[in-house]
């Protein structure tokens, strides 16, 4: 047997899995910081890491109930309606619940004297324990010879509209112009999970960062209606 201790923790802009793009680098503006926790907390640990623009991260999917894996999945990406073996996916609901995604590594900073990698382009989960950063190479980890029969492109986007309220709401905030751009990326996409796409309520919430946004997909495209300070 083995046993993993995180070496860290992240802290997200996605504060619950509904929104997450389902793939980094979806949404270059979803930052996070992986702050390492002790006896990782260390600088000499990073040591060379500022001179590489992208990481690796491997991951806990602990926003997944234990033992909920399945031998087959209906990835949202191919319309929820195609079963395939979950070792053919990248669901979260494998085996060993063990995530991996590459990152943009914005900077190498320290909180409360501990070691910060500020990252964006995330698909992570606030709260995520990680396991371990290795440096992408792209020499190595760059294959553009490679084939991806089931998912060859990324997911096409969609028109991302704001309400007079919602534009009115960003322009009023100091980081109001992040704050749209990270509403934008996120919504151009497709979270709404794949068993809704023909249900007739459109509506729909998520949370980023400390605010609730409320969104309504119509024929045009999405529609943000409404942004709202998060209470509880
Ligand atoms: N890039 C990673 C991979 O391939 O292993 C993750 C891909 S997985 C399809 C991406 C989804 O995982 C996100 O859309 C989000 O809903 C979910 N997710 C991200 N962090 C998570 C966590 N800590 N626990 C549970 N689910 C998480």
């Amino acid at each position: 047997m083995f046993s993993f201790t995180p070496i860290g923790y992240i802290q997200s802009c996605f504060r619950e899995k509904f929104g997450i793009p389902r793939q980094p680098g979806l949404a270059p503006a979803a930052r996070a910081t992986l702050e390492l926790v002790p006896p990782y907390a260390r600088a000499e640990m990073v040591r060379g890491l500022q001179g590489y623009s992208h990481v690796w991260l491997l991951f806990v999917f602990h926003g997944v109930p234990a033992g909920r894996w399945q031998p087959m999945v209906r990835p949202p990406r191919l319309g929820g309606n195609r079963r395939l073996g979950v070792f053919a996916t990248r669901s979260t609901f494998r085996p060993n619940p063990l995530g991996l995604s590459v990152v943009t590594l914005d900077g190498i900073g320290s909180h409360a004297g501990r070691v910060v990698l500020h990252l964006s382009g995330v698909d992570l989960l606030d709260g995520t324990p990680v396991l371990d950063i290795k440096p992408y190479l792209p020499y190595a980890d760059c294959l553009p010879e490679a084939r991806s029969a089931l998912a060859p492109e990324a997911p096409a986007w969609r028109p991302v509209h704001f309400s007079a309220a919602a534009a009115a709401f960003c322009a009023r905030q100091p980081e109001g112009g992040a704050l749209r751009e990270l509403i934008e990326q996120v919504l151009r996409q497709d979270p709404q999970p794949a068993y809704q796409h023909a249900a007739t309520a459109r509506r729909y919430g998520m949370r980023l960062y400390d605010y609730d946004v409320r969104w309504e997909l119509r024929d045009d495209g999405a529609w943000v209606m409404d942004i709202v300070p998060a209470t509880g």
